[in-house]
């Protein structure tokens, strides 16, 4: 995620004159599926891969990593954080869909790191209730992937802990840099 995107005129433009972002993506789904073919695929990635990565728009996972359709599962959320609800897919991904390799995406330029907890307090202060969930804000990026695959491997509902790694995605170059766990 960000928060000082600069969003081009012509694509945003769809969201105005009558026909939503939405009514444009539908659109574009009939085009899709006009020219798609049943890969004759079951649920189970090909490459027995779970990716968790943050949800931030510049960051396009099956380009940047040479994946194609059906090779993985991509669990994605604000951060790329490990919660308990991540942890859920990844159980459900290694335990009903034989995924074994987990790899953490960070990135650059997260619009995470220019939030702290404060926000849970503004927001209680506005809506009048706490919400349940941390916002996982962070200063140190790679401080933050170490500790998702810290959240990976010592979780006791996964099978497969050996096979972690995490990286930070450079928004600016492409490049994915690995952090060492330790
Ligand atoms: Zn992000």
């Amino acid at each position: 995620m960000t928060t000082s995107a600069s969003v081009p005129a012509d694509r945003a433009s769809a969201s105005t004159g009558g026909r939503t972002v939405t009514d444009r993506l539908v659109e574009a789904n009939r085009e899709y599926a006009d020219v798609f073919t049943d890969p004759g695929m079951d649920a189970r990635p090909v490459l027995r891969v779970a990716i968790v990565a943050c949800m931030d728009a510049r960051l396009d996972l099956h380009a940047a990593l040479g994946l194609e359709l059906g090779d993985c599962h991509t669990i994605r959320n604000a951060g790329g954080v490990v919660t308990d609800d991540v942890i859920r897919s990844l159980t459900i991904s290694q335990r009903a869909l034989g995924t074994r390799s987990v790899v953490l995406i960070h990135h650059t330029d997260c619009g995470l790191e220019s939030l702290t907890e404060e926000f849970r307090h503004e927001l209680e202060m506005e809506v009048g209730q706490r919400p349940a969930w941390a916002v996982e804000a962070f200063r140190d990026v790679d401080q933050d992937v170490r500790q998702s695959m810290q959240r990976v491997r010592t979780s006791p509902f996964l099978l497969h802990t050996d096979d972690v790694r995490g990286f930070v995605f450079d928004v600016k170059t492409g490049l994915l840099r690995e952090i060492d766990p330790a």
